[in-house]
């Protein structure tokens, strides 16, 4: 049976379902899941994301926890964990750009958050020089100072959708008609999470809530203040969202979220505001859109370095690599990196107070 087949069964039995729910089916399912069943990752998948098109992100992205490291005083052992990571491809290029920090590899305790069984064998493959261990939650992260990244992982997580109804809200769900998957509206009732969001709506008007993604952020905030440390959060998103920002792709096309479950990719825009506000205690530097970031690092610098070495095709692709990295009209603006860090440090490079 295929997932939607299984969805439209269930719902049929037991009602309507929350975007929320849907997205986890659709997206980590144990056996149609998007995520468990494939590697999604670049030109001959879905989608492409900055680690893969170069190394540069990764290489800087290494030096600004690196020199975050150093500036608090390089303890050991310290966890340098990353979410969500893919093929592994960022951490590698991190662990190679920091190889010249001395002592930052020896005190890294290496940990992998990653949901999906193919892409933690990827992961595996492509760090099996390094001693790395995986965890199936952030619950299990080891209690020493942390230095995390994550890469177009906040964007994956599941969401709720509330529709604006008086000062009350509906939630959209998943219901069936005619045999397909369709949109529609809960009654009218109170979200007392949303209550904030009663300011800046009106009737009508759409916003998501990712309880995960604040439920995450909160335990990497609580370590971080009390352990030291620092996070780098990269995504697509704005300070605040509003409306409707779930989108599926497959094969680098928009399609529509509910044709395909388990088969397209499917992401929100990251709502910064509630993951600063729900990393308190720690403290969160301005978001800063990623090629701002990448430009303090000095991305320009190494892709000159880079471009001596190459030529003909290779040559253009990495220009066209850091034009997409960079560029406000490509990935530069629409990406933002949000920075935690403790109360009495200074932010990781690249990012302001
Ligand atoms: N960071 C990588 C991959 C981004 S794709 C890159 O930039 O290339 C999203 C990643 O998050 C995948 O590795 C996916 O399997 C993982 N993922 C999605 N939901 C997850 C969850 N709830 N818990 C752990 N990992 C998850």
């Amino acid at each position: 049976m295929s997932l939607k087949a299984d969805l439209v069964a269930r719902i049929a039995a037991q009602g309507p379902i929350t975007v929320a729910d849907y997205m986890l089916q659709a997206l980590l399912h144990p056996q149609h899941g998007y995520y468990t069943t494939r590697d999604p990752l670049g030109a001959a998948g879905d989608f492409t994301t900055a680690p893969e098109i170069s190394q540069m992100f990764g290489e800087l992205v290494g030096l600004s926890l690196a020199q975050s490291w150093l500036d608090q005083g390089a303890p050991s052992p310290f966890v340098l964990a990353e979410l969500g990571p893919g093929r592994g491809t960022l951490m590698a290029d991190i662990l190679r750009a920091v190889s010249g920090v001395p002592g930052f590899i020896e005190a890294a305790q290496i940990v992998l958050v990653e949901a999906s069984p193919v892409l933690q064998e990827r992961q595996r493959e492509t760090l099996k020089q390094y001693d790395v261990t995986w965890v199936a939650d952030i619950a299990n992260l080891p209690q020493h100072p942390l230095w995390l990244v994550a890469n177009e992982f906040f964007d994956a997580l599941p969401v709720r959708q509330f529709q604006r109804a008086g000062n009350g809200w509906r939630e959209r769900c998943i219901g069936v008609s005619e045999g397909a998957l369709t949109f529609g509206l809960s009654p009218v009732g109170p979200q007392a999470a949303l209550d904030y969001r009663l300011e800046d709506t009106e009737d009508g008007d759409l916003v998501e809530l990712c309880n995960p993604a604040r439920a995450i952020v909160a335990r990497i905030g609580a370590q971080i203040a009390t352990q030291g440390g620092a996070a780098l959060i990269v995504d697509y998103g704005d300070w605040r969202s509003q409306g409707d920002t779930l989108q599926a792709l497959q094969d680098h096309q928009p399609v529509d979220p509910l044709a395909a479950p388990g088969q397209a990719d499917l992401t929100t825009h990251v709502d910064f505001e509630a993951l600063a506000q729900a990393a308190t205690p720690a403290q969160f530097a301005r978001v800063t859109p990623q090629g701002v970031f990448l430009e303090r690092l000095g991305i320009t610098a190494r892709a000159q370095a880079l471009a001596t070495k190459l030529d003909g095709a290779a040559l253009n692709d990495h220009i066209a690599a850091h034009r997409r990295l960079t560029h406000p009209d490509e990935m530069g603006n629409l990406f933002k990196v949000l920075g935690l860090y403790p109360a009495n440090a200074a932010p990781p490079p690249g990012l302001t107070p």
